[in-house]
């Protein structure tokens, strides 16, 4: 275990790489970026066991996870390269502008400095050590301190090492990627004055800790915090009449993938009434068959999962259609409840159980669905499972309010890492409502600064005349690239 001392150490020097990485231009911050998927790719053959040894996730999921991280990274020094995070954009000086004369204006998107990152025990790769935080925070200029994971502390340190390393070979500032340990050191992090934001994926109540942490700064920070999510499906009364069985066993999939580990894992279904005869009949079969792997990440997150159903399961007119069971990993388990007894039961709509579990929400009426949507607090993904041509135009509106992601006659386990994507939603999904994953997350780690009557040489090359840069512009409200 590191000391207190070495989260100072480990920001200072962070704070130097970031400064001496300013002179590198965009390609080169892209090359290092590169240099890192492709070190990621050279060690796969170690970083897997390991990996499968720490989290007990399979070994197909981890190395699906692994290239993604390395797709992550590829994708984000592209984004790099072609600079449109950086919203360059310029208002020439114009005597006549509408509220009086206007000065010469431009402004850009500078990074911030040290950006402090946490990862999540269920996404070793994808959202730990070089996942997507730490390469939206690179991507974007800035300089990182990753804090250990304990779930996966072995992978942790092996990834940073092959991190470091690669960044090193490509000629990065020694420093421009940092590890502490320790959730002390942890919380040392987020207090430190040299640390210019947060980028945290893991659990409401850790994340919660955190936010309150960097809130409470002499200098409050900006803490992206990607936490816990139900995620509700809403099965319309049509989709029932016309596919309920498929519906049932892409439902069981969903909630039982990863063991039920995943924060987009389908946790509340509402139904309609008429559907709760099928559902007894057939649902308990298809979980049962569901393949569920060798077991869960940690013991402690079993212990979280069998408390949250067992409060889940005690709370008023709650019923169990089947118990998780206590094995390492749980069987699934399933609860219900009808919709017009959930305004008494809020812990039914917000209490997350991390693992293969889930509550089928039975509606009498449209008129019932709509009122307990109202219900739902944020949420990461919400899910319709529709026909064409329904429309569900009321219930779209409120999931609309309430969640990040919205999915048609899809299951929302499954994140694309992309130009459109949006991971995170209203409070408690996220702590400020933006996206982690995909190319937009870079935002994050950025500020704006505007330039007034500055002389061209003066000016970041981005936002000189003629375009040096080559980037997309907003020139006088008109975006270009010339
Ligand atoms: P976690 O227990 O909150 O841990 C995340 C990190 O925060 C770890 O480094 C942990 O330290 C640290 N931490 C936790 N509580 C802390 C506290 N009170 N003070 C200081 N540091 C603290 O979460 P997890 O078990 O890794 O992940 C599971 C949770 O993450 C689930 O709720 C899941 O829904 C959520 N998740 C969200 C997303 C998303 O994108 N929204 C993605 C994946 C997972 P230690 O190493 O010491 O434990």
């Amino acid at each position: 275990m590191k000391s207190l001392n070495s989260v100072d150490a480990a920001v200072v020097k962070a704070n130097s790489a970031f400064h001496a990485a300013k002179q590198a231009d965009r390609q080169t911050r892209a090359a290092w970026l590169k240099a890192v998927g492709a070190a990621l790719a050279e060690h796969r053959d170690e970083l897997v066991p390991l990996a499968m040894s720490e989290s007990h996730l399979p070994e197909a999921r981890l190395k699906g996870e692994l290239t993604r991280t390395i797709f992550q990274l590829n994708l984000l020094a592209t984004e790099a390269e072609r600079g449109e995070f950086l919203d360059a954009t310029i208002d020439h000086a114009d005597p006549e502008w509408g509220m009086g004369p206007r000065p010469d204006l431009r402004r850009i998107n500078v990074p911030m400095g040290v950006i402090g990152v946490f990862g999540a025990s269920n996404f070793p790769f994808a959202f730990s050590v070089i996942g997507g935080d730490s390469a939206a925070a690179l991507a974007g200029g800035n300089a990182v301190v990753h804090k250990i994971h304990s779930a996966h502390r072995e992978l942790g340190w092996k990834t940073a090492e092959i991190v470091k390393s690669a960044l090193s070979a490509a000629g990065a500032p020694d420093g421009l990627f940092e590890t502490i340990e320790g959730r002390e050191e942890g919380t040392e992090l987020v207090k430190h004055p040299l640390v210019k934001a947060v980028g945290f994926t893991g659990s409401v109540g850790g994340g919660r800790a955190l936010y309150d942490v960097a809130a409470s700064r002499p200098n409050p920070i900006p803490f992206y915090g990607e936490l816990g999510s139900l995620n509700p499906v809403v099965i319309t009364e049509r989709a029932w009449d016309e596919r309920g069985s498929d519906i049932l066993a892409g439902f069981a999939g969903s909630v039982t993938m990863g063991v039920g580990q995943f924060c987009t894992k389908p946790g509340l279904v509402f139904a309609p009434l008429a559907a709760e005869e099928t559902v007894n009949a057939e649902l308990p079969d298809l979980l049962a068959q569901q393949a569920l792997g060798p077991g869960m990440l940690t013991e402690g997150i079993r212990d979280s999962f069998l408390s949250a159903f067992e409060s889940v399961k005690s709370v008023d007119n709650v019923e169990t259609v089947v118990g998780a069971g206590t094995q390492n990993p749980p069987s699934p388990g399933l609860l219900q409840i009808k919709a017009a007894d959930v305004e008494a039961a809020r812990q039914v709509l917000e209490t997350e159980m991390f693992g293969p579990a889930a509550v089928i929400i039975y509606y009498a009426s449209q008129a019932e669905l709509l009122q307990v949507l109202e219900l739902l607090e944020g949420q990461l993904t919400g899910t319709l499972q529709t026909v064409d041509g329904e429309n569900p135009a009321e219930v779209i509106s409120i999931l609309t309010e309430k969640c990040g992601r919205l999915l048609r006659n899809g299951w929302p386990t499954g994140v694309t890492v992309s130009y459109a994507q949006n991971h995170g939603g209203p409070y408690p999904s996220s702590t400020i409502q933006s996206t982690s994953v995909g190319t937009a997350a870079v935002g994050r780690f950025l500020r704006p600064v505007a330039f007034q009557d500055f002389e061209q040489a003066d000016l970041p090359v981005e936002l000189q005349d003629g375009n040096p840069a080559k980037v997309y512009r907003r020139v006088d409200g008109e975006w270009t690239i010339d």
